[in-house]
């Protein structure tokens, strides 16, 4: 591009500036002096007519200053000035007319107009400007169906913008629209207030002189206290690809100038809406972690007075047993039948007390904090579990098979719990017939499926969910226990990524399955 045409390109850009920036006034103003409630019909007629041919104006300084056009610009120039002397002309005219009969704050805003109107006036008449280059970009419009639904709650506003009518003209349509605004005429100035003022949404002029739009939203974006605040860039026509560039930095919107109230309006209320919805959004996201952070507290609270109690309560119940057994070494031979009988029910309860302290503690320990996981050789935890277990296995008989068992990963006493529990119920639970029990492995990926079966009482489908519900006992009283067991062992499993079901019909045994994870890779296994 040559220096030339650099120079007709300011001058251009520099008239479709100015002539933008004084129908801006007539445009908004006239639609500002619309809205009156209070407004005649004979006003409103008028004030439409300014508003409208202003917009004929705006429209025709877009085609007739757009670079897409042919023909040379000195000549499209003079086309423009042609054809918007009459609409000029009316408005003139309507201006005079209306400044007659209007008074107060309204008659201020008509001479506004007519300051505008000279600045139009004065390129009509004025010969000789240079023709240059104007970008084009469509003006905003939104459907009549739209308007006059768009109310936003009351917010608070900063505007930022040099031009002392567009701070005016944007004021009164936010006050109009039950906002508050504050408006400021500097960048720095903004930045100033915004740092110890609380805004709901900044609406920004693009150029202004010293701190530029574009810097203050490079600001503003950089302050994370100002992170939820959205910002509205105000541009004038050419300038939309700066705008354009605003989003990409960060600015939720951008509005063209003249500003049309009603398009004003639902780009704010749009805005507004969506920072309330954030806002909302991380509200519930806080609850949510507050929540949880309660409840891991109370969690962790109730596993430590549950074993704090389980201990305390063990001491007195060793103090009972004790006494008891000592009571019955010293005077047992003394006691008649029935003290016996009432002397053997004591020391059952006492036993049973101290069954059901201690599952207690070892339900509230299975569902402690975070435990590290390690390889642990399912066949050792199974043999230990069976050792423990041996007095039960040697009175009824239990045949106790296994098929090759895996290392998985898991905490070792909690495995040797696991498999107590659930070969300890196999055994319980069993029907006529000796207890015949298998343990069984294979592989899914990578986790291990294990299995417990047995050839016991079985459970009807009905109660299968119940069962692994602390107190969940379907089994009379005949048979001893808490009714915790498999509720410690869905603890032990899930805390180790694991799940644990049954599959039983009543007459043919249950058989158990958990999954554990593979302690080493699949890869690994395969190599
Ligand atoms: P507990 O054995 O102390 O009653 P558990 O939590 O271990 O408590 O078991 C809950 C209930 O599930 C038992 O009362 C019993 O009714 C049923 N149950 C558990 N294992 C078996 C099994 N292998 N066969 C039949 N019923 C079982």
């Amino acid at each position: 591009m040559s220096a030339a045409s650099v120079a007709v390109d300011d001058s251009l850009s520099g008239l479709g500036h100015r002539l933008r920036t004084a129908l801006t006034h007539i445009i908004g103003y006239s639609g500002l002096l619309l809205e009156h409630e209070e407004a005649d019909a004979e006003t409103v007629v008028q004030l439409q007519g300014v508003h409208d041919r202003a917009a004929i104006i705006l429209s025709k300084i877009e085609h007739w200053l757009s670079p897409q056009l042919e023909g040379a610009p000195a000549q499209r120039i003079s086309t423009l000035r042609d054809e918007i002397a009459e609409p000029l002309d009316v408005i003139i005219s309507t201006v005079g007319a209306l400044a007659q009969r209007l008074k107060g704050a309204e008659l201020l805003d008509v001479l506004r107009i007519a300051r505008a109107c000279t600045e139009l006036l004065t390129f009509v008449q004025h010969e000789g400007t240079m023709p240059g280059q104007v970008r084009p970009a469509p003006l905003p419009t939104i459907p009549e169906s739209v308007k006059g639904r768009i109310i936003s709650a009351p917010a608070r506003l900063l505007v930022i913008d040099d031009n002392p009518a567009n701070r005016d003209m944007l004021n009164r349509q936010l006050v109009h629209s039950g906002h508050k605004a504050v408006c400021v005429e500097s960048g720095a100035e903004g930045l100033r207030l915004l740092q110890d003022e609380r805004f709901d949404l900044v609406l920004l002029d693009v150029m202004m002189p010293g701190v530029s739009g574009v810097d203050v939203l490079q600001q503003i974006r950089n302050m994370p206290l100002l992170a939820g605040v959205p910002v509205i860039m105000i541009s004038a026509l050419d300038e939309v690809e700066s705008a354009a560039r605003c989003i990409e930095l960060g600015a939720e919107d951008y509005l063209v100038k003249p500003f049309d109230p009603v398009l004003l309006n639902a780009r704010l209320h749009s805005a507004l809406e969506r920072k309330r919805l954030q806002e909302e959004q991380r509200e519930r996201t806080r609850q949510l972690e507050r929540a949880t952070q309660d409840l891991k507290r109370a969690n962790e609270d109730l596993q430590a007075f549950a074993s704090a109690a389980s201990h305390d309560l063990q001491e007195p119940l060793r103090t009972v047993s004790t006494t008891l057994e000592l009571f019955s070494l010293q005077w047992g031979t003394e006691l008649s039948e029935e003290q016996r009988e009432m002397f053997r029910l004591a020391v059952d309860g006492a036993g049973r007390m101290s069954q059901l302290i201690s599952d207690l503690l070892a339900y509230s320990m299975a569902g402690g904090g975070e435990e590290e996981l390690e390889p642990v050789a399912c066949e050792t935890a199974l043999l230990e579990a069976v050792n423990n277990l041996r007095q039960s296995i040697r009175e009824s008989g239990a045949r106790i098979t296994h098929a090759e068992l895996p290392e998985v990963l898991a905490k070792p006493a909690r495995l040797v719990q696991l498999f107590q529990n659930l070969v300890g119920n196999a055994i319980k639970y069993r029907g006529e017939a000796r207890p015949d029990i298998h343990v069984g492995a294979w592989r899914e990926g990578s986790e291990w499926i294990l299995s417990v079966r047995d050839n016991g009482i079985g459970i009807d489908e009905k109660y299968q969910r119940r069962i692994f519900q602390p107190f969940g006992r379907l089994h009379g009283s005949n048979l001893p226990g808490t009714g915790l067991g498999l509720a410690i062992c869905e603890r032990i499993v899930r805390k180790a990524g694991g799940r644990l079901w049954v599959e039983s019909k009543p007459g043919s045994g249950s058989t158990f399955y958990f999954t554990a994870r593979c302690a080493v890779s699949h890869a690994e296994a395969s190599a």
